[in-house]
């Protein structure tokens, strides 16, 4: 019995905490369900390519593969 109604307290708690971590710096990009933090990436006709992390300028296409990490030599230089 005491199984059940745990079992019923933890279902009705869980609200699923959306999370959707940058793979490159570990940032959290959910914002909310219909919007993420991530940047969009236009090629040279306008369309949307793909994303930028407003974190750490990663680049990604729509199947999230990595198109280009900024190298961190160049932030050392600036800093
Ligand atoms: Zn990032």
């Amino acid at each position: 019995m005491e199984k059940k109604q745990n079992l019923l307290h933890t279902q009705k708690k869980k609200v699923k905490k959306p999370s959707d971590p940058c793979i490159v710096c570990d940032k959290e990009l959910y914002l909310d369900e219909e919007y993420s933090k991530r940047a969009g990436l236009l090629d040279d006709n306008e369309e949307c390519i793909g994303w930028v992390c407003p974190y750490c300028n990663s680049e990604f296409d729509f199947k999230n593969r990595l198109t280009y990490i900024m190298p961190m030599d160049v932030c050392r230089g600036i800093t």
